[in-house]
């Protein structure tokens, strides 16, 4: 890394990360922070350097390549902006159960970086609303595009399957809008069996499902406010939520829960909405989700 002798020890704007994260137009946003001078390429991120035959050539600085590709991938990987400040320091587990989804996001991280190139199980957190599913897994995605330079997407299969609708009348195949979450390296499918689940829909969930499955390299995370069992509430003026509702399974299908039982771990979280509990918390993590 560039010396960092005549710069500032503590930068406020990004406590030396030398990177910051900002909400921008929804979009999570990586910029390199302004206190970040890399003397090797004066902060053209390229360098003139010369081949065999004595020749120039312009090539990637090789100080900063490695910190501006991991702030691109973030960039390009979907995380929604109100996720920017989530990291797992920001998420206050509640209860035994959510304490124990916690430490298990952190053992999967501890997994990752002591066997990288392993194929591995991904992780399905299920709960209610409210509870910080979606802030660990984001918290993971972040982590692993940051420290390990995973090539890692956020899908919002909502969004996706409109993109995909709106691709049909503008002769945009739908293969090339699914496949760059597919190649990803580490995905987030959030919100899984959200919405009505018609046969359409189902069929594209099945290919993405399939695909991540055969592919053994590959790890996906995912949130569902459904359960793996239908419970019924038992105290009937109990407010009902589509966790209590219906479960997963029946959401799905039998085939693509199936697999999903035999990619992921499933991790229960419960208890209630902490967005309705918690008090105001500081700045730093003021926008967790
Ligand atoms: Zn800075
Ligand atoms: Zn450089």
């Amino acid at each position: 890394m560039p010396s960092t002798k005549t710069q500032p020890k503590d930068c406020p704007k990004c406590r030396d990360k030398k990177y910051n994260l900002s909400n921008h137009k929804g979009k999570l946003r990586a910029k390199l922070c302004s206190c970040f001078l890399c003397k090797e390429c004066d902060g053209e991120g390229r360098t003139f350097r010369q081949d065999d035959k004595g020749m120039a050539f312009l090539a990637d600085c090789s100080f900063c390549f490695s910190l501006r590709k991991r702030l691109r991938l973030l960039d390009d990987s979907g995380i929604p902006g109100k996720f920017s400040y989530s990291t797992l320091e920001t998420y206050q587990p509640i209860g035994l159960q959510n304490k124990k989804a916690f430490s298990r996001a952190k053992d999967f991280l501890e997994d990752f970086y002591t066997t990288p190139k392993q194929p591995y199980r991904g992780l399905l957190f299920m709960g209610g609303p409210g509870l910080g599913k979606t802030h660990l897994v984001v918290a993971i995605l972040k982590q692993l595009i940051l420290e390990e330079e995973v090539d890692g997407k956020f899908v919002d299969f909502f969004q996706l399957l409109s993109d995909i609708r709106h691709g049909y009348s503008h002769d945009q195949s739908e293969m090339s809008l699914i496949e760059p979450y597919l190649k990803s390296r580490v995905l987030v499918i959030d919100e899984l069996a959200k919405g009505r689940n018609n046969e359409w829909e189902q069929t594209i969930l099945d290919q993405f499902i399939s695909s991540r499955y055969n592919a053994g390299d590959k790890v996906t995370l995912f949130t569902t406010n459904y359960s793996d069992q239908g419970n019924a509430p038992t105290d009937t003026n109990e407010r009902t939520t589509p966790f209590q509702k219906q479960s997963l399974e029946e959401k799905v299908g039998d085939r693509i829960f199936s697999r999903l039982s035999q990619m992921c771990d499933f991790i229960k979280m419960d208890g209630e909405d902490y967005r309705t509990k918690i008090k105001p918390p500081p700045r730093a993590i003021r926008k967790i989700n």
